[in-house]
């Protein structure tokens, strides 16, 4: 069995102002990473533009509408302090997602073991009704539902160890016990949300912030204690990954000190729970990651480890 590496150049479309550190670089140093010899097995596939109905498993189509028709035909478009839309943006947000439900059918349809979408932008601070923080369409929410509506998986298990909250994800899922939602990420820091008391509904938001200077030890504790028992206990029928790298110690907006192993461990750890649980079944979607350096090799050791390969330390 196999990974899957999903991808279009359509991502490097989305054009951010000069200086912001969501930007096609980023794209193009994970390629840059996955020419070595060793990712020559993957199997790439490219990622097709998501239709409305699967937009809309996350968000209401009169807000999808909306996102469209603001597409500015030149220049940038201001949709809050730090998320703006370029000519390019809507169908590369489209082809994100597109990416993530692509990722689902290869996987649930058995052809593959894992997959990781590597598009741009990111998609955990899209809430339902609010594109946000670099964000438009939440790729692992529509993942998530997409796996129930047309594999009628019961209980998926989505994990995000970007280093800011997935408060999009966290909206989507607050009151949906069918999905379980598991974050790490570093407290206070943008969005603000994330905090040990948020926990849904049903029980079924699981936050476990970190501070400020954490690193591996940190980190692992609360995936070990806090988030792998919860997924274990939940027994999902798929696991999803919001995989954003910007909690590596090399990142230039936060001040976790995770290292490229510990992301590998990380999915080490989640692949041993979808193989009890779920035939192996993981879909990562790329989040944030903003040191190109430490976003290049996060993602080369996730892949590694999505691989099969055995990671030290
Ligand atoms: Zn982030």
């Amino acid at each position: 069995m196999s990974t899957l590496y999903i991808a279009h150049p359509a991502c490097l479309d989305h054009q951010t102002p000069f200086g912001h550190p969501e930007r096609p670089d980023r794209i193009r140093a994970i390629e840059r990473a996955l020419e070595k010899e060793r990712f020559t097995s993957l199997i790439r596939e490219q990622a097709p533009m998501a239709e409305m109905d699967s937009l809309a498993l996350a968000h209401p189509e009169d807000h999808i509408l909306r996102l469209r028709d603001i597409s500015p035909r030149e220049g940038l478009v201001r949709i809050d302090e730090d998320t703006t839309m370029s000519p390019g943006t809507y169908e590369a947000a489209l082809r994100g997602a597109g990416g993530a439900v692509l990722a689902v059918d290869e996987v649930m349809g058995g052809k593959v073991r894992n997959a990781f979408v590597a598009m741009r932008p990111p998609g955990h601070h899209a809430e339902r009704v609010r594109a946000m923080g670099f964000c438009f369409f939440n790729n692992a929410a529509i993942a998530a539902r997409h796996a129930q509506k047309k594999y009628c998986a019961e209980r998926v298990a989505i994990f995000d160890w970007d280093v800011h909250h997935g408060n999009g994800t966290q909206d989507i899922f607050w009151s949906d016990e069918t999905v379980l939602y598991c974050s790490t990420h570093e407290a206070p820091l943008y969005p603000g949300t994330g905090a040990l008391s948020e926990t849904g509904d049903h029980g079924t938001i699981v936050n476990a912030p970190l501070s400020a200077g954490d690193g591996s030890e940190a980190f692992r504790e609360a995936v070990d204690t806090v988030i792998a028992p919860r997924i274990d206990s939940f027994a999902p029928d798929i696991i999803i990954i919001s995989a954003g790298f910007d909690a590596h110690w090399r990142d230039p907006l936060a001040s976790l000190n995770l290292t490229e192993s510990d992301f590998a461990w990380a999915t080490q750890k989640l692949m041993d729970l979808a193989d009890r649980h779920c035939g192996q079944r993981i879909v990562s979607v790329l989040e944030g990651g903003y040191d190109l350096e430490g976003l290049a090799k996060s993602t080369a050791f996730h892949l590694d480890a999505l691989m099969g390969r055995e990671i030290g330390a």
